[in-house]
């Protein structure tokens, strides 16, 4: 077991709809620690640049001005193997092909409105930590 750390964004849509301490909850069950936590109204720069992997994809346009259309909660989170775990409790991008008890399955509206992010690899938990929190 390596302990590791992950990106994990709480989206407008949860936020929206009171579910932060829910959704903190289930990774403090799972034993998976907040190191950082803050929440704010991403600019549209930050989502733009963040999600600047997605540019090209036909999406990129609604996804940056559905991630700036209300306050997120950004949060490093830590613990054994946090960046696989974290992509498992959160559950498949579309809910629909999400498993039962992961969070999208449980709260997200629709592929695009998913209520969650998590970093994909270690690599890109590093660049996501860095990016909005570089004093880590
Ligand atoms: P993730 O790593 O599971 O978040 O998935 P991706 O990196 O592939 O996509 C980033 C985010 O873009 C997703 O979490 C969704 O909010 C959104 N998204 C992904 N695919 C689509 C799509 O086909 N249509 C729309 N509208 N949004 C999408």
């Amino acid at each position: 077991m390596v302990v590791e750390r992950t990106l994990s964004i709480i989206k407008p849509d949860a936020v929206a709809r009171n579910l932060i301490g829910t959704i903190v909850k289930v990774f403090e069950d799972n034993d998976i620690k907040v190191q950082a936590m803050l929440m704010k109204k991403l600019s549209q720069k930050e989502a733009q640049s963040f999600y600047i992997e997605h540019k090209e994809r036909p999406f990129y346009g609604s996804l940056v001005a559905y991630m700036t259309s209300g306050p997120v909660v950004l949060m490093v989170l830590e613990g054994n193997n946090a960046v696989e775990r974290n992509r498992k409790i959160m559950g498949a991008t579309n809910p629909a092909h999400a498993e039962e008890g992961t969070i999208r399955k449980m709260y997200a509206e629709s592929l695009e409105r998913n209520s969650v992010h998590g970093s994909d690899s270690p690599t890109s938990a590093q660049r996501e930590i860095n990016f909005f929190f570089p004093n880590l």
